[in-house]
């Protein structure tokens, strides 16, 4: 049996070892945090409960309808929930209602659906852009230039907060290629930020398999899943 704590110390461990490599190579600001997001999608809402009961907050979430089922069976209140699953038009409202975060915004229309659907009385929406930043032809995400034209539109809608970018790279087992994609991927906000005057400040980049490659190039969230839960159950 794995154990919760363990996993989640783990992780933090991992995290941790990762960002003082990047302080001694200079490549990441010495303040810089890492959050890390614990993917509970195809996990039992008592699992959740395990993490939070060891410190954690941060949930991520890929299905509309699992999530809410949880989202209003969890006792507690002051978790915050990221939506990071493919996004259909017809499930924006309940994103809009009842999450903090969404990393997967692929398509102009979906922005604005959120952005019209985000309630008055809750905070702006934080929104980072998928990017499609392998170019694979079945991936969502929008591509590394067509990216620039639809930010243009996204800017000026209200009630979301764009906080940055998030990618799933195509998978690699070396570090030096894993770190290729993530690299872009922050030269890539750093443009949009340029060219836009924004302050996005989120990387939402790194999962079980690759977080040290991704924090080596700047992630500021890690979105982890089977290292912290085991296998999904479905
Ligand atoms: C499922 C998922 C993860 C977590 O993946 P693991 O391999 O289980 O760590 C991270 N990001 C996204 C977008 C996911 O859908």
């Amino acid at each position: 049996m794995s154990n919760s704590l363990n996993q989640l110390d783990h992780i933090n461990y991992r995290i941790e070892q990762a960002l003082e490599k990047s302080y001694r190579s200079a490549a990441v600001q010495a303040d810089k945090k890492v959050l890390l997001l614990a993917v509970s999608k195809r996990h039992p809402l008592e699992k959740i409960l395990v993490l939070y009961e060891q410190g954690q907050r941060d949930f991520g979430e890929s299905y509309v309808q699992e999530a809410l089922q949880k989202i209003q069976q969890c006792p507690y209140k002051d978790i915050i929930w990221h939506f990071i699953g493919p996004i259909q038009s017809n499930k924006t409202r309940d994103i809009a209602e009842h999450f903090q975060w969404v990393h997967s915004v692929d398509r102009l229309k979906i922005a604005q659906r959120l952005s019209a659907q985000r309630p008055e009385n809750l905070p702006d929406l934080n929104i980072c852009l998928q990017i499609n930043i392998s170019e694979e032809p079945q991936k969502s995400g929008f591509s590394p230039t067509e990216v620039f034209n639809a930010l243009e539109n996204i800017i000026n809608l209200p009630h979301l907060k764009i906080r940055g970018l998030m990618a799933i790279p195509r998978p690699e087992s070396e570090f030096e290629l894993q770190r290729i994609p993530f690299r872009r991927l922050n030269e890539l906000m750093h443009k949009l930020n340029e060219q836009f005057k924004l302050n996005m400040d989120t990387l939402s980049m790194g999962m079980s398999g690759d977080l040290e490659a991704a924090i080596a190039e700047g992630a500021t969230i890690v979105r982890i899943g089977t290292a912290l839960f085991g296998p999904r159950e479905t």
